[in-house]
């Protein structure tokens, strides 16, 4: 369990589902209710090394772990939502070239976790499920429309328009942080080899990367009390910008001045009723004084840049679920689908 604590089988509401979200890392499942409130959860290592038969094995005994936890067997639960990193084909069911999950090449991984778990799957992406968890349960919950920028390593997000995921017709909408946001050619370069991509600019990656370069332009003291520039991270600019780092605290709301830009971009092709903010990155939150300011900024970047109507109604927050949201996304995802066999069989 990442972050909440299990809810009752007793009081829950079936049916059940179960979510899987595989990670280059580990699995993590949960058993989740009607309602998105999780009775059971179980992670296991990936062992991604072990190749995508072990792995599907490994992902159908994390699910069965999970029911246990929730005192359930896992046959009865309705539907599994699976949901990878990409490349994927979400139609076909299967992973491509999937960069975080070396040889799992070609894969059909949706029929081989149903074939192990025995249960129907549902297969997403899964930053698309983090922001469907967010939706159904989290920051998003209340609004009919919304979308899902992470802030970590990359970023990723999910966009949900009046309740329904938006996959895209190769599998892959929602990739936001490879918007581009600026194109002279001295525009930053993306992780993807793209150049002036949103995540060039405001990934953690991104801010490093500005700050290292701008610590050349500041006085030594100054420098000298962010560390050795190879030990940079976000978390040590946040906590410099507590301090007083007027230089700190200007890289981080520059990072939000781009992230408003890309928003803007967002507001004006979808009229989300949402924005949340998920990843890592997110300076304490919004109850921090500098993660405060940071959503404030970015505010104020959208008023200054967007057609007024969607500025004026516009509500941003920072993500709920943390690491949680994948698998809750899942078994929403999973969810669905079951809602769409019911209604296609009566
Ligand atoms: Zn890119």
């Amino acid at each position: 369990m990442v972050s909440r604590d299990l809810y009752p089988l007793s009081s829950a509401e079936p049916p059940f589902f179960v979510g899987i979200d595989l990670g280059g890392t580990n699995i993590k499942s949960g058993v989740v209710d009607n309602r998105g409130r999780v009775l059971g959860y179980a992670h296991l290592s990936s062992q991604v090394e072990k190749g995508p038969e072990a792995g599907a094995r490994r992902m159908a005994e994390a699910a069965c772990n999970a029911a246990h936890q929730a005192g359930i067997e896992l046959s009865d639960a309705t539907h599994v939502g699976l949901v990878t990193p990409g490349t994927m084909d979400i139609r076909a069911g299967m992973l491509l070239e999937p960069p975080n999950l070396p040889g799992w090449n070609n894969f059909p991984i949706r029929d081989q976790v149903s074939q192990h778990t025995g249960l129907p799957v549902a297969y997403a992406n899964d930053a698309n499920a983090a922001a469907y968890g967010e939706f159904w349960v989290g920051s998003g919950a209340s609004y009919s429309s919304m979308v899902l920028l992470t802030l970590g390593t990359g970023v990723g997000g999910g966009i949900i328009t009046e309740g329904a995921l938006l996959d895209g017709a190769n599998s892959h909408g929602g990739e936001i942080g490879h918007m581009i946001i600026a194109s002279d050619p001295e525009a930053r370069v993306c992780a993807c080899g793209g150049r002036g991509h949103l995540e060039a600019y405001c990934s953690a990656t991104g801010l490093i990367a500005r700050a290292i370069e701008a610590m050349q332009h500041i006085p030594e003291v100054e420098r000298n009390l962010l560390g050795p520039e190879e030990d940079l991270t976000p978390l040590i600019l946040h906590r410099a910008a507590e301090e007083g780092s007027a230089f700190a605290e200007h890289m981080i709301l520059e990072t939000a001045r781009y992230l408003g830009m890309g928003i803007t971009t967002l507001l004006h092709i979808l009229d989300p009723a949402a924005i949340i903010l998920g990843g890592a990155m997110n300076f304490g939150g919004g109850e921090n004084p500098i993660g405060k300011k940071f959503l404030s900024t970015i505010v104020q970047e959208i008023q200054a840049k967007a057609l007024p109507v969607l500025s004026r109604n516009l509500a941003l927050h920072f993500a709920s679920l943390g690491g949680d949201a994948g698998y809750i996304g899942a078994a929403g995802i999973g969810r669905m689908a079951h809602d769409q066999e019911k209604h296609a069989s009566s």
